[in-house]
């Protein structure tokens, strides 16, 4: 039985985590959660999976859950000490950080000081603090497995290959809401067309950083991170089917991909089961 840690668990990818958490029982315990501000869907996720703590942004969004809750032996926390002790003071093997934007850095930190494998989502980790994060994480010896679809495609071409015989990974890039606009209609586009993707349904912030494609550019960092890699060996292909999520190419120019539906539970899911 794996136990397992949901940050941001009232997200996009949190709420995904917790279905396939459902899907096998058997196999996966929640030791605890953390959200910002959904305490409702929070509180009947903390009757569902029964985590032993559960953080929420603020004090008075804590008292509000707790008496949601008060049934459940949840110990309820707040604020940033709140997330960081749902991050690395428990039980949990693997920590899913699905929190959006840099908020997400202190607690990967906190995961990773306490040892914990990293099932990485939120990007902006390795975007703002790439260096810190995987030196403690090689020092901690903790594992960081990617989750964002991209990444897990290339950590997955990877596996059994030696590094030096890398020549170059390729990111592929559905174009998002935009890619079929000229610039002049550019001009004129909304927030709400922006939020329409094509093939993937995420989060707000990473929908609309995919339609403007700065989401591609934060993939190429957290790639660099990620596989220590140049950047003159990360290239980026737009492929609007959104099946190969990204591949591969050695030395001898064989090509190793990955592909599948654009659903972000399989690559969810992979990095829960990692290494099986
Ligand atoms: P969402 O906006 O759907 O969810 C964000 C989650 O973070 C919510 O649970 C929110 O809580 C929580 N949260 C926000 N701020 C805080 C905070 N200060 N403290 C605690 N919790 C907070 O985002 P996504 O799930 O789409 O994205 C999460 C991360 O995963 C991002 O970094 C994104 O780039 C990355 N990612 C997402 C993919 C996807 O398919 N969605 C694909 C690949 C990567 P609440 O709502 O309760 O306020």
């Amino acid at each position: 039985m794996k136990k397992i840690a949901v940050l941001g668990s009232t997200g996009s990818i949190g709420r995904q985590t917790l279905e396939i958490v459902e899907y096998h029982p058997e196999r996966f315990r929640v030791e605890a959660l953390a959200a910002g501000e959904n305490i409702g869907l929070l509180a009947e996720q903390i009757r569902r999976f029964r985590p032993r703590i559960a953080s929420v942004a603020t004090k008075e969004l804590a008292e509000r859950l707790a008496s949601l809750v008060s049934d459940c032996g949840c110990r309820i926390v707040h604020g940033e000490e709140g997330l960081l002790l749902a991050a690395g003071e428990h039980d949990a093997d693997i920590v899913v950080t699905g929190i959006v934007g840099c908020a997400g850095l202190k607690p990967t930190l906190a995961a990773i000081e306490a040892g914990k494998t990293i099932a990485l989502a939120n990007k902006e980790t390795l975007v703002a603090a790439g260096g810190i994060v995987t030196a403690r994480a090689a020092a901690r010896g903790a594992a960081i497995v990617p989750v964002d679809s991209e990444h897990s495609a290339v950590f997955q071409a990877l596996r059994g290959s030696r590094k030096e015989d890398v020549l170059a990974i390729t990111l592929t890039a559905s174009g998002g809401a935009f890619r079929d606009r000229t610039r002049e209609e550019l001009k004129h586009v909304t927030v709400a067309e922006a939020l329409k993707h094509p093939n993937w349904s995420m989060g707000a912030k990473i929908t609309v950083d995919s339609a403007t494609m700065a989401n591609k550019g934060l993939e190429v960092i957290e790639a660099h991170w990620l596989f220590g890699l140049d950047y003159d060996r990360i290239r980026v292909l737009l492929h609007p089917e959104s099946i190969v999520h990204s591949y591969v190419e050695f030395r001898d120019r064989s090509i190793i991909a990955q592909l599948g539906m654009p659903d972000m539970r399989a690559p969810i899911q992979y990095a829960l089961t990692w290494p099986e």
